[in-house]
């Protein structure tokens, strides 16, 4: 990029932080979305060529090019656009909670834009359980950062500003004591992060679905728990019996059930292969079973063996069930080819 059209870009996007407050007359709504594989050449040309970008990121642009489609697999490469035309994008490195640039086309982006954008990064980085966000900015967007709640970090390095952002509200009761359960557990901060793992909140709402192989009552919300039914019932016309080992669990039984592993000598990173940590499992959604049928060890392997796993590989999906960790899976958790979630229709 030549020095003259930086420059010009800097003064660009310094004119648009600066009016920022005075041109809400042209609040088009920004739509964001994440970016799809084949659009990465021409972002990346885009970036080469002519979009500023807010942050004082190390990487080179170029660099910051190639990267790109890395961070597609995450939907973490998040694009505005207004009446369809592009007015910029916001990159996110989610293993490191940090914002890697956010570029803007000052001709088309509004006041709204890279507001929309921090904003869908930071809540895609709370999904994951993330406690803070991080970024280098330039020193002429502080007081837009500040704005967005960032507060500035000391750090050595004199020609960006390492801005940082809670993104867990201090009144967030709910937040603080699974934290502070994790803590106790000795599960690191950015256990979410680092594996992928959403929070799923405890259902609201659930209704009895009879009792498990152990005899115990079991739990599912009403859509799941319909679902369930018709998806036991199938399998009964067809010859195979699927029998439930668990349905809805709350983040205290999440709790409770990795502290007796604890206890009994397993290491945490052992029983992490195992159990998905508490405030993480999708047991905890009334929306997944771990099934069995006659004569199977539970909540083993050998159950990818069985006429009843061949049966739900091809049917689950009617019913909305799909399984959640296959082989290899990218959360860290060992294959379970006996947890299924149901998904409702919207959502799938
Ligand atoms: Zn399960």
């Amino acid at each position: 990029m030549a020095l003259g059209a930086c420059a010009d870009s800097l003064a660009s996007l310094k004119g648009i932080l600066a009016n920022w407050h005075i041109d809400q007359s042209m609040n088009t709504p920004n739509i964001i979305r994440p970016a799809r594989r084949a659009e990465i050449p021409t972002l990346a040309e885009l970036i080469q060529r002519q979009l500023p970008d807010m942050m004082a990121s190390e990487a080179a642009v170029d660099s910051i090019g190639a990267r790109l489609g890395d961070l597609i697999d995450d939907s973490a490469l998040l694009l505005a656009t207004i009446e369809n035309r592009l007015a910029g994008m916001i990159l996110l490195d989610i293993d490191q909670q940090r914002i890697i640039a956010c570029f803007l086309d000052p001709k088309v982006a509004s006041s709204e834009t890279p507001k929309s954008l921090f904003a869908t990064a930071e809540s895609l980085l709370s999904q994951f359980g993330a406690r803070w966000i991080e970024c280098s900015s330039k020193p002429q967007v502080q007081r837009f950062m500040e704005s967005l709640g960032y507060q500035h970090q000391e750090s050595p390095n004199t020609t960006s500003l390492l801005m940082r952002k809670a993104l867990v509200s201090p009144d967030d009761k709910q937040s603080e004591s699974l934290f502070e359960t994790l803590a106790d557990l000795g599960i690191p901060e950015n256990y979410g992060t680092t594996r992928r793992l959403k929070r799923i909140p405890e259902a609201r709402l659930l209704v009895p679905i009879g009792r498990d192989i152990f005899d115990r009552d079991q739990k599912l919300t009403p859509a799941a728990a319909t679902a369930w039914n018709q998806l036991q019932n199938a399998a009964a016309q067809q010859g195979i019996t699927l029998q439930l080992v668990s349905a809805f669990r709350s983040i205290a039984y999440q709790a409770s059930l990795i502290r007796r592993k604890l206890e009994n000598g397993q290491d945490i990173d052992k029983v992490l292969r195992v159990s998905a940590a508490p405030g993480f499992s999708e047991h905890h959604g009334g929306q997944a079973v771990d099934l069995t049928a006659p004569g199977l060890k539970p909540l083993d392997e050998s159950f990818a063996e069985s006429k009843a796993y061949a049966w739900l590989k091809s049917n689950a999906g009617i019913y909305g069930f799909k399984e959640t960790f296959p082989v290899n899976n990218r959360h860290g958790i060992n294959w379970e080819p006996w947890h299924w979630r149901f998904h409702n229709r919207a959502a799938r």
